[in-house]
């Protein structure tokens, strides 16, 4: 069985969940546990690849935080014996090799962050886009705060 290890990686990955960007965990003989970009120690909303141990399958999924619902997504190539014809090898490692990439492809994408506090889509709500910056509505509803703070001071002038 041809191991996927670190060799099937872009080299741009970190070991530690907590840093930003990429991240690879691995099992103690080498093979290739776990893909994904993380931000704030989390996974967003985007793919990740998780690998059964010994080659024995593979499956994909992200969680998209659509408004108020959460959506699932999955793909997956489960081998679920030890023994792999040649073809299944070669169609196993091609999924991974297309998951692992598509994965480097979206995370290189920068992440849209509400302009004002930083936040990602999935830290607030809802992020609104605009053509160069986003807000989110938890600072849409402080900047309303304050524009009606305002407008009743002047009232009282
Ligand atoms: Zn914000």
């Amino acid at each position: 069985m041809k191991k996927i290890d670190k060799s099937l990686l872009p080299d741009d990955y970190n070991t530690n969940k907590d840093e930003d960007g990429f991240y690879a965990e691995f099992y103690e003989d080498g093979q290739l546990s776990h893909y994904g970009f993380y931000s704030d120690g989390e996974l967003d909303d985007r793919w990740a690849i998780y690998l059964e141990p010994d080659g024995n399958g593979a499956f994909v999924q992200r969680t998209v935080t659509v408004d108020f619902a959460v959506e699932e997504e999955k793909d997956s190539n489960n081998g679920h014996h030890p023994e792999l014809t040649p073809e299944e090898e070669e169609e196993y490692e091609e999924f991974v090799t297309h998951w692992v990439s598509r994965i480097h492809e979206d995370g290189s994408a920068i992440t849209p962050r509400c302009s004002f506090c930083e936040k990602t889509s999935v830290e607030v709500r809802k992020l609104i886009a605009g053509p160069t910056t986003c807000i989110c509505d938890e600072c849409v509803a402080f900047c309303q705060e304050i524009l009606s703070e305002e407008t009743a001071e002047n009232e009282d002038d």
